[in-house]
This record gives structure tokens, sequence and C-alpha cells, in this order.
């Protein structure tokens, strides 16, 4: 079979199973509102992940309830919706001064739909229409520009994280915010990284630090090293913010907390 019919044949293996998905009303998602029998999984789904990872108790996706068959919003994005939405914080975001690195499709329709007075999308390698190129490493504005900083999923990715993480304290406003969502192993004290064998070894790469890009394995000091860089840390469960949301029914990780920063 050549390529594109292999394509094609994929492509509507994936149609088809999307469909499949979209029947029935055991989920929901929370921000197209459908109702649907199965969220798709990421990859191999929570399965795939090695014992090692499980071990550690390393929480960050819902591998198993990843994709929304109708909007494809992922797992982390919905959660984001749900804990912003319950503390209140989307309203601040009317007339305000946003930095939202790595941006993701449907918080940038929520923050659009709020009108912020700024709205900086950026992202190392931007892709999408409207995003700029941004190192979080060197991000290219003055001390205290910001209200609100979201930067999700990043820092696992950047080598030098601690110069990332004070960037992002410095362009931050004072008493502004900042969400920095990351996978972390709540059984491991200290983060793994700069070990060559690792990351020279994609497999090896996969089964210790979550991703065959990712540069470290965050441990319990990651919440140190956000302190480190001058930031106030507070974490809030999906239990205490959320009682009434089920993490199954949502296609969330009911394990993930929300990570809250602030500059004070
Ligand atoms: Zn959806």
């Amino acid at each position: 079979m050549d390529y594109q019919a292999t394509q094609n044949r994929l492509s509507l293996t994936r149609r088809l199973r999307r469909w499949v998905n979209g029947l029935g009303r055991r989920h929901r998602c929370c921000i197209c509102g459908k109702h649907f029998h199965r969220f798709s999984k990421f990859q191999g789904g929570w399965d795939a992940v090695s014992p090692y990872l499980k071990e550690l108790k390393w929480t960050g996706s819902d591998f198993d309830h990843f994709w929304c068959p109708f909007c494809r919003s992922h797992d982390r994005e919905r959660h984001m919706m749900l804990f912003m939405e319950k503390l209140g914080y989307w309203e601040s975001f009317s007339g305000a001064a946003v930095l939202h690195l790595a941006p993701e499709k449907w918080i940038i329709q929520k923050i659009e739909s709020l009108q912020p007075a700024q709205y900086v999308k950026g992202d190392l390698f931007p892709s999408r229409e409207g995003v700029v190129k941004i190192d979080a490493t060197d991000i290219p504005f003055p001390d205290g520009t910001f209200d609100w900083v979201l930067c999700n999923h990043v820092l696992e990715h950047v080598p030098d994280d601690a110069r990332a993480m004070r960037e992002l304290f410095r362009v931050l406003k004072k008493g502004g915010r900042a969400i920095l969502q990351t996978p972390v192993a709540y059984r491991l004290e200290t983060t793994r990284e700069n070990e060559p064998d690792v990351l020279s070894d994609p497999e090896k790469r996969l089964a210790t630090y979550g991703q065959e890009d990712h540069v470290r394995l965050y441990g319990m000091d990651f919440f140190e090293r956000l302190k480190t860089a001058g930031f106030s840390v507070t974490t809030r469960t999906h239990a205490e913010l959320l009682p009434d949301i089920d993490p199954l029914r949502y296609g969330v990780n009911g394990d993930e907390e929300l990570i809250l920063c602030t500059k004070n």
C-alpha cells in the first residue's frame, strides 16, 4: 500500500474511533459541553507509562482521558478551566496584562473573550497564528509588565529552568499571579536531571523523564525551586476546590493540583 493510501486508512480508522467515542453520555466535556462515551487516550494511555514513574506517583496528564472527541481539548485545559472558574479568577483577566507561553487553544479563546488590555502569546517554536517567538529564559518585556503569567508544561522542557523561573517572576507585576503547571513525581525528593545516559537514549528518557523531549523529572524540590526564584507558592487540590466534579466523568486527573504562584 502506498503512503497516501495508508494515511487515508489511518485517518478513516481515527475518524471511526472518534465517532464511536462520541456516542453515549458517560462523560462530559466542560469546554464544548458535549456528552459522550469515551475520551481518547494519549498514546498508549496510563498502561504505557513506565512502572518507575507510577511507583514515584508521577502526576500530570490524565493519559486515559485525554482528548475530547468533539472539541479536541485535552485534560489539562479542562482542569485549568474548572480550577480558574471555581476560584473566580477569570474575571480578573478583563483589562489585565497577560503573558501566555505555550498557549493552549481553548484557554486562548477564553482569555480573548475576557478582553484583556494586553495579551501576549508566546512560544519557543510558534506554530499558531498570533503567537510570537518567546524564549522563557529571556522574556523580551520590562520588569513588572504582567498581571497574569500562564506557562503550563514548559519548565520540564527547559534546560535552564532556574533562569526561566526568574524571568517569569521578573515580568510579573507585584501582586500578580502565575500558573506554572508541570508534571511532578510526588514520591521523588530531588529532581532527576543532567543524566547524559538518560538524555541520549529516547527509550530511557521516556521511561525516566516521562517524555522523549523532557529534560528532567521534577521531584518535590520543584516547589522550592519556584520559591528560590522569588514566588510564593500555594497548591490547591481537586478534592478541595472541585468536590462536585467527578474527575473520571469530566476527563481530568483528580490527583493533579493547581500550582499557584504569586509575587508578593
Ligand atoms: Zn469538548
